[in-house]
């Protein structure tokens, strides 16, 4: 669906996957004036298809376009779009356990703007793809390496949204870990290089004794879905959940470490390298 500055998007319709046209001065190639979303749609034992929270992605998205000067698709708007690319793509979704469709909700700025302004139209379109499990260790263990030179967000930034700014600044940092065998990165706060973020595309746990801590999003974090799913369930089956900073040298020190993400779902990370410590 398309629409306007200022405008409310008009109902959309379903086509089948290919190419997007662009203009070569639209926002979102010159400026990144993008966002997007993820979530995943699975198969109940009895067939029956499920979606997981997408009215927080709605949501989430909603709160980004505020932030990068863009019209947002409503909530309503956003959850059909969602529900009928999964309907619609009902035979992709593998058997229980087999992995899920995962839905990729796009907004960017397409209309052609020379000047460092915001676009002057906008796109929201949703795509889908059939996934099994997000890291090749599958359900094993995540190594995780923590890089004290390339920071995810800064404050005042736009690591509080999912914009796809965000993304390609810390490519070099994965490829670098990738390279040397480490599953993902885990980024630090820029102001003082000591506090824990988040990894790559999911947030940090740690458990020490009973209790659960996770870094508290200030706007350099971007606040996970599965983040408050597991914060939730956590707190119902008695465990004390904190949201606040996080060091690293407690990381390093805590019991179990764990990460949450739509992509992962929630992985067990079995070891974490930082300064050539382990
Ligand atoms: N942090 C970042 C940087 C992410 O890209 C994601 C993936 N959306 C997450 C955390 C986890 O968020 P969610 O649980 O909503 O997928």
């Amino acid at each position: 669906a398309k629409c306007t500055q200022n405008e409310t998007f008009q109902q959309g319709r379903l086509s089948d996957y290919g190419n997007v046209e662009l203009s070569p001065a639209a926002g979102v190639l010159n400026y990144g004036q993008g966002l997007f979303e993820g979530t995943k749609a699975f198969r109940g034992e009895d067939g029956r298809i499920f979606l997981f929270r997408p009215d927080q992605n709605a949501i989430r998205m909603q709160i980004g376009a505020e932030r990068m000067c863009m019209q947002s698709p409503s909530v309503q708007q956003f959850v059909d779009a969602v529900k009928q690319t999964a309907i619609a793509n009902k035979r992709w979704i593998p058997p229980p356990g087999k992995g899920s469709l995962y839905i990729r909700p796009l907004l960017i700025g397409t209309g052609p703007i020379l000047g460092l302004s915001p676009s002057p139209e906008y796109t929201f379109l949703v795509y889908a793809s059939p996934v099994g499990n997000y890291f090749k260790e599958g359900v094993a263990p995540l190594n995780l390496y923590v890089d004290d030179q390339f920071h995810r967000a800064t404050r005042g930034g736009a690591g509080g949204v999912k914009s796809i700014t965000n993304y390609a600044p810390v490519l070099k940092a994965i490829s670098r870990a990738k390279g040397e065998g480490f599953s993902d990165v885990i980024y630090l706060d820029s102001v003082h290089k000591k506090y824990v973020e988040e990894a790559s595309s999911c947030n940090i746990f740690l458990v020490k004794g009973n209790v659960i801590s996770t870094p508290a999003t200030v706007g350099t974090i971007l606040e996970g879905i599965t983040r408050k799913s597991i914060i939730d369930i956590a707190r119902d089956i008695g465990y004390k959940v904190e949201e606040r900073s996080v060091s690293i040298d407690e990381l390093m020190e805590a019991d179990e470490v764990f990460t949450t993400g739509t992509a992962v779902s929630v992985a067990t990370v079995g070891s974490i390298t930082y300064n050539g410590r382990r």
